[in-house]
């Protein structure tokens, strides 16, 4: 089909998670097509600006991917409190005369998982270690919406929409090139104001922590939506510095088995047979990781058990991530045993208000109340990785000394491969290709050919 492969040429994947490729995912026909701009992390500003600033857009972008999903239902989901995004995107579907449902959410944490949104809008349960195509729908981010709205103009993604907060002079949302250094983006919001910090990429809560000496080395990828400064002696960065040896031995000795942890876990409230304290239980009685630790493999690390519900600050979000590591370097895979509850009416009364998370986790202060202003940042170095998806990685198209252009494909995965493609995002010299194409302005201009 036509718009698929003006998909896959762009270069589209998932903007705000994992980044499946969109070409994947649009290719077969579902019940409901879900629009998430729900925000799981609410600090960022990002979908919200799309959603104002570009409601136009974004909402051709809906109806040609509902479309070629033949979706019979076309649901947007966001919070109730998005009351000026609310207005912009109701004027742009109406000048479609769009048959388009809106659903909106409490702000509850984590309401923009995947697997929370489709359970909100549906009833139904993605099953444990499934996709939402499982119960008939398929869920896009916004800013993947947009993409193919440009996907099909023609116009591969290679630019970010990135919001920049914390401990920085002017927070800001900026749009960048894709491949442009963290430490360029931080500097363009007026730097950090502290000397000594640790940089979260992404939301508060489930963001990659980086320490200052690696942001000139991290570039921005497709599925960057976020950067937060923080101090280095951060509750946050504290907790994610623990060893594993600590965390094991902080449970054997102050795990009192309450269950709070499970019975506040998200994933568990959904049906699935997740129960952070048995797998706490577990590694305090051994640490041989096997395949009675396997439920671990369906923790979606949003950190209410270790963040909100655990009264001895211990860490079974943390103690998941290991365990799923060694999971997965032994080959074992998820298997539901069908464990999970069976009344989901327990949900209601356990939902974790945003702004309540927030504030035990010391964020809710960087929480900036008026809308970001947007900035374009352009740069003279990008180093733009060639796995910024779920997935194969792109093969180089390019050599060292190639001069290329914004635009210019210069990696490729095959059409049928889970992959994609991945283009120069500045007019430039490629210098250096390993995981990597370092592409590098030159003084006089490349110009496409
Ligand atoms: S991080 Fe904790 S609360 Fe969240 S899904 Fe995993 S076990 Fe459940
Ligand atoms: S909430 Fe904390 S103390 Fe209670 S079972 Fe879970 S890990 Fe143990």
């Amino acid at each position: 089909m036509e718009e698929l492969r003006k998909i896959y040429n762009a270069g589209v994947v998932g903007a705000g998670g994992a980044g499946f490729p969109t070409h994947k995912k649009l290719s077969t026909r579902v019940e409901y097509f879900i629009i998430n701009g729900a925000e799981c992390e609410p600090l960022l500003q990002t979908d919200k600006h799309i959603m104002r600033e570009k409601a136009d857009e974004l909402m051709l972008g809906i109806e040609k991917a509902a479309g070629l999903v033949q979706a019979d239902r076309i649901v947007f989901a966001l919070k109730k409190k998005y009351s000026d995004e609310t207005y912009h995107l109701k004027k742009a579907a109406e000048k479609l005369n769009m048959n388009m449902e809106f659903f909106f959410m409490d702000s509850i944490y984590p309401a923009g998982d995947e697997q929370i949104l489709v359970f909100e809008v549906t009833g139904r349960t993605v099953p444990p270690g499934g996709i939402p195509m499982q119960v008939g729908a398929v869920v896009s981010n916004v800013g993947t919406l947009l993409n193919i709205y440009y996907a099909m103009e023609d116009k591969p993604v290679i630019r970010k929409y990135v919001s920049v907060l914390g401990e920085v002079n002017d927070p800001v949302i900026l749009d960048v090139p894709i491949g442009i250094s963290v430490r360029e983006c931080i500097s363009a919001a007026g730097g950090s104001k502290l000397d000594s910090f640790h940089v979260i990429l992404g939301g508060p809560v489930m963001g990659k922590i980086i320490a200052a000496e690696e942001i000139d080395k991290r570039g921005i990828t497709k599925t960057d939506g976020g950067i937060i400064v923080v101090p280095s002696d951060h509750h946050l960065i504290r907790k994610n510095a623990l060893s594993l040896r600590h965390m094991i031995n902080q449970t054997r000795s102050a795990c009192i088995q309450c269950s709070y942890c499970t019975d506040m876990c998200p994933r568990y409230l959904i049906g699935h047979p997740l129960r952070p304290h048995k797998i706490m239980r577990k590694i305090g009685y051994s640490e041989e990781i096997d395949e009675s630790f396997i439920d671990s493999l369906i923790c979606c690390e949003c950190g209410i058990c270790e963040l909100y519900a655990c009264p001895m600050g211990i860490s079974p979000r943390l103690v998941n991530v290991y365990v799923k590591k060694k999971l997965r370097e032994k080959g074992i895979r998820f298997q539901d045993n069908g464990s999970g509850i069976k009344d989901l009416s327990l949900r209601e009364h356990r939902k974790i208000p945003a702004a309540r998370m927030f504030s035990r986790i010391d964020m809710n202060k960087y929480d900036v109340k008026r809308p970001l202003e947007l900035k374009r940042v352009d740069t003279d170095t990008v180093s733009i990785s060639l796995k910024q998806h779920i997935g194969k990685a792109a093969s180089p198209l390019v050599n060292a000394g190639d001069r290329v252009y914004a635009g210019q494909l210069i990696a490729s995965v095959d059409f049928e491969d889970v992959g994609a493609n991945i283009h120069g995002s500045i007019d430039g010299t490629v210098m250096k290709i390993d995981d990597f194409i370092i592409i590098q302005k030159t003084s006089n201009g490349v110009m496409p050919c």
